[in-house]
């Protein structure tokens, strides 16, 4: 059922540029959520005249609808990842790793939250992933 991304874009009304294809391409196959910078040096050798503006200004197209979504994880550079099925983040503080983890269902109670209309409900964790732990034992 995967659809081809040139299609995809079309789909959503976006005109698919190479360029839009080859960042959304990237981000489809990327697990390690990059940031913009991530995906500007992986693809400056097949595509010489991209610009970080260009990357930039793509990735905010593809986040408008709802293709990317960015990922805040209080580090300083916003990362991205293509939509999936839901998921939680786990960032690890040593080595600095976003992981997918499965979806952590926030618990809150509604009453006290009256007068809130919530939208987004995201649980992101930090702490040590196993192979940092492994690491710091060997
Ligand atoms: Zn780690
Ligand atoms: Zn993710």
């Amino acid at each position: 059922m995967t659809m081809p991304v040139r299609d995809m874009l079309k789909e959503k009304g976006i005109s698919p540029s190479y360029t839009r294809q080859k960042i959304y391409e990237f981000l489809a196959a990327s697990t390690d959520h990059p940031t913009a910078d991530d995906i500007y040096r992986a693809l400056i050798r097949e595509l010489p005249t991209l610009s970080k503006t260009t990357v930039y200004n793509v990735i905010k197209l593809l986040c408008e609808h709802d293709l990317v979504k960015p990922v805040n994880m209080s580090s300083s550079e916003m990362r991205y990842e293509v939509w999936h099925e839901p998921h939680s983040h786990f960032r690890c503080t040593v080595c600095g790793t976003i992981y997918d983890i499965p979806p952590i269902i926030p618990r809150y109670d509604a009453k006290r939250l009256e007068g809130f209309i919530i939208k987004d409900e995201e649980v992101n964790l930090s702490g040590i992933c196993p192979i940092c732990q492994q690491e710091s034992t060997t």
